[in-house]
């Protein structure tokens, strides 16, 4: 792990990723290591490798090896030739040893699972026609920023890996957790991400932004990392990415996670089917498509994943939940079209819950543990006691906004909405060509990936690997 000052240190307020406001850190960063000592050690050895040859004595009825350094005895001719015909083909000399692959995963904030072919996003295109293309990914609810990021690289629903909504409180901690605020402090986290699952595999592992990934982990980050910076332009991070992948090998990161936030911030602001939102697709998709030309240019076994946490759906109006239930007795969290709902004790719970059920068809409420059963969103305390999610293309709210809401949305049910799934193309090595998969659920990522890079899998994964089993090469 390499931390460093870092020359565009300072603090600023930053647009993350949506939503209805900002998300505020302290930036510093790190650098890359200087690579001066390894290719001193590089150079040293090539001196080693290209120094003329000791002369070999000749021994009767054995060959002699050109340029091979020590001289042997035809005792140590005969032990030699017994230990290579004990080894596998794959290590004999001459042959490389077989080489891990790397895996760089893009994350395209917002971006729809129909954007590619409505705004022409030619570069994603040809790469899914070159690899494998998902007609729509599936989101994990509620379908927002940080739960479904982190459920792509964890392999687990929100309600196992805890991070429930982008806002949420914690009955237990008794303390309230936000992505704007909380995302640097690890100890909210309790799952082991993609780049903890390398690190402590001996596989470095490096991000070039995604939630979560600036924060310790279980006392593990990635060899190399940035603290969030929604100003760090796009293209350096294109760049920051392909320099890794040029490091020497022995520092060279195996998994890379970039992101980019822009379509989601279009889609917020102007909607979906905004001329803004197109802009924004054709930024990213030049992005893609200068990542994977740059990634052609280096003779590594590189495998490009690029998916989306949600896609975006019109809203109008919002619906303010206090219009049909007191809520000065209990905590409420509203993010979009979803709210938690907190009471300080069961009946409480209750009179809420009745002051809301059946009253309106915009919207339905569940009792935590009655939450719809593809949502897989009832195992954590911190969803609170009641979940209440709109059925319209509309914001739910809990007092007045003192602005209307934003054009476009997202957290809806993925399967109520279809403008809520996003997308999976990947191509590369270890990706079958030409293969188009069914929507699925995105906790089947991690699996994939996982399988790539010939890491183990923890325990307890919602994901399974059979799931995208034909989009893999071996
Ligand atoms: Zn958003």
């Amino acid at each position: 792990m390499m931390e460093s000052s870092n020359p565009h240190a300072g603090r600023l307020s930053i647009p993350f990723l949506q939503d209805t406001a900002t998300y505020s850190v302290a930036l510093s960063g790190t650098e890359l290591p200087a690579c001066r000592r390894a290719e001193g050690a590089l150079r040293a050895h090539d001196r080693r490798a290209h120094r003329a040859p000791r002369p070999v004595p000749r021994i009767p009825g054995a060959f002699t090896p050109m340029g091979y350094p020590d001289a042997m005895t035809r005792r140590s001719w005969f032990l030699l030739l017994a230990a290579l015909a004990l080894l596998p083909l794959s290590v004999l000399p001459g042959q490389p040893a077989p080489q891990r692959p790397y895996v760089v995963l893009v994350s395209l904030d917002g971006f729809r699972y129909d954007y590619a072919e409505r705004y022409h996003a030619n570069e994603l295109l040809a790469l899914g026609k070159a690899g494998a293309a998902a007609e729509g990914m599936i989101p994990s609810f509620p379908t927002v920023t940080f739960p479904n990021h982190i459920s792509i690289v964890t392999g687990q629903y929100p309600e196992h890996h805890g991070i429930v909504l982008n806002s949420f409180y914690d009955p237990a901690r008794k303390e309230s957790y936000s992505s704007r605020q909380s995302a640097l402090d690890g100890s909210w986290y309790r799952y082991k991400p993609l780049w903890v699952v390398a690190e402590e595999q001996k596989v470095k592992a490096a991000s070039m932004f995604w939630p979560t990934a600036d924060a310790e982990i279980g006392g593990v980050r990635p060899s190399y990392w940035l603290k969030y910076d929604g100003t760090f332009p796009n293209q350096q991070r294109v760049a920051k990415v392909l320099e890794w992948l040029r490091m020497p090998e022995n520092e060279r990161p195996h998994f890379i996670t970039l992101y980019f936030s822009d379509v989601d911030s279009a889609g917020h602001s102007f909607g979906p089917e905004s001329p803004e939102t197109a802009q924004a697709v054709a930024r990213v998709d030049k992005l893609v498509g200068d990542l994977w030309a740059g990634i052609r240019a280096i003779p590594l076994p590189v495998n490009v994943i690029v998916v989306s946490d949600h896609g975006m759906q019109a809203v109008e109006g919002f619906v303010n939940l206090s219009d049909y239930a007191d809520l000065s007795k209990v905590r409420v969290v509203t993010e979009g079209p979803v709210a938690l709902i907190y009471a300080p004790d069961p009946p409480t719970a209750e009179q809420v819950y009745a002051s809301l059920k059946g009253k309106s068809g915009k919207f339905d409420v569940y009792r935590r543990r009655e939450t719809p059963k593809p949502w897989h969103f009832s195992a954590s305390e911190r969803i609170g006691d009641l979940v209440v999610c709109a059925h319209v293309a509309t914001t739910l709210v809990a007092t007045t906004p003192a602005r209307p809401p934003s054009k476009g949305n997202h957290g809806f049910d993925p399967r109520e909405f279809k403008t809520m799934q996003g997308i999976f193309y990947a191509a590369g090595p270890n990706v079958q060509p030409g293969v188009v998969l069914q929507p699925f659920e995105n906790v089947n990522v991690f699996p994939f990936i996982a399988r790539i890079l010939g890491l183990e899998s923890p325990p307890g994964l919602d994901g399974d690997a059979s799931v995208l089993a034909s989009a893999y090469r071996k």
